[in-house]
């Protein structure tokens, strides 16, 4: 037995051993892991027991005190929007994975974006924000995550789950979201690619131009290729990065 479930911290177990299954196969075995949020290890345990080399960050002091029992396992006891850059700068992973907290999936995805792992991510979302991460531009889900997500990876949905695939079950479905580096020339920093993605998405409703009124003239509009009467999310990721690139330059 482990734990109770603690809301606050959107602990929702796995349970699904089809799903656990097909997220390991994914992963290589020799590849150096970091698991986010391993709880009481319905994906941390069977990556134990194959060898893989695991750091995991976990929040809850209980499962902390569970994961310390294992020498093998480098633990990191904190909260992982503070911990991730340290935990992944010391460790060196080669693949991220876990089964995220959906109260934090929206920043902690705008942070992982920023990490340039050679292997992948793969992670557990809430289905519409796996959703939002995958979609292409100009559907309505696209938005700042589906833009920076894809300045390292190209993301893919996997697979969908109900909320029966989890102890206790959440109230909405869940998604499986891979994240494969591309290994494509990239013309701007993650930083200018999340200041452009920030002030271009404020107001969705409005047109690019008018988000960047003031900062960029008709002329340039011409020279970047964007038509400035289209909506943010009508941008795909190639014409963010100009943009990005070109504020970047204006200082
Ligand atoms: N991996 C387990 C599984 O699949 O059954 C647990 C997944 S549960 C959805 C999320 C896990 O993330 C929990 O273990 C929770 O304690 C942990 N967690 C929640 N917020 C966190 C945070 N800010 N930093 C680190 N871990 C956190």
């Amino acid at each position: 037995m482990h734990p109770s479930a603690n809301k606050a911290l959107g602990q929702h177990f796995l349970r699904d051993r089809r799903a656990i299954a097909r997220i390991l196969s994914l992963l290589p075995r020799q590849a150096r892991t970091l698991e986010i949020g391993p709880g009481p290890g319905a994906l941390t345990l069977p990556m134990l027991r194959r060898g893989q080399p695991l750091a995991i960050i976990e929040k809850d002091d209980r499962f902390a005190a569970i994961w310390h029992a294992h020498p093998e396992i480098t633990l990191v006891h904190g909260d992982v929007l503070q911990c991730l850059d340290d935990a992944v700068a010391r460790f060196q992973p080669d693949w991220i994975v876990g089964n995220l907290p959906y109260n934090i999936s929206g920043p902690l995805t705008a942070r992982l974006a920023g990490i340039a792992l050679t292997g992948g991510m793969i992670l557990m979302y809430q289905r519409e924000v796996a959703e939002r991460i995958c979609a292409a531009a100009g559907s309505k889900p696209y938005g700042s995550l589906s833009v920076l997500v894809r300045h390292h990876y190209t993301p893919r949905l996997l697979f969908r789950l109900p909320p029966g695939a989890f102890s206790p079950p959440p109230k909405v479905h869940s998604a499986v979201v891979l994240l494969t580096p591309h290994h494509q020339a990239r013309a701007c920093s993650f930083q200018a690619l999340q200041q452009a993605v920030r002030m271009g998405f404020r107001h969705r409703r409005k047109t690019i131009a008018n988000n960047f009124r003031g900062v960029l003239d008709a002329e340039t509009w011409r020279q970047l290729a964007i038509e400035p009467s289209a909506r943010p999310e009508q941008l795909d990721y190639a014409a963010w990065m100009r943009l990005a690139s070109r504020l970047a330059h204006l200082g």
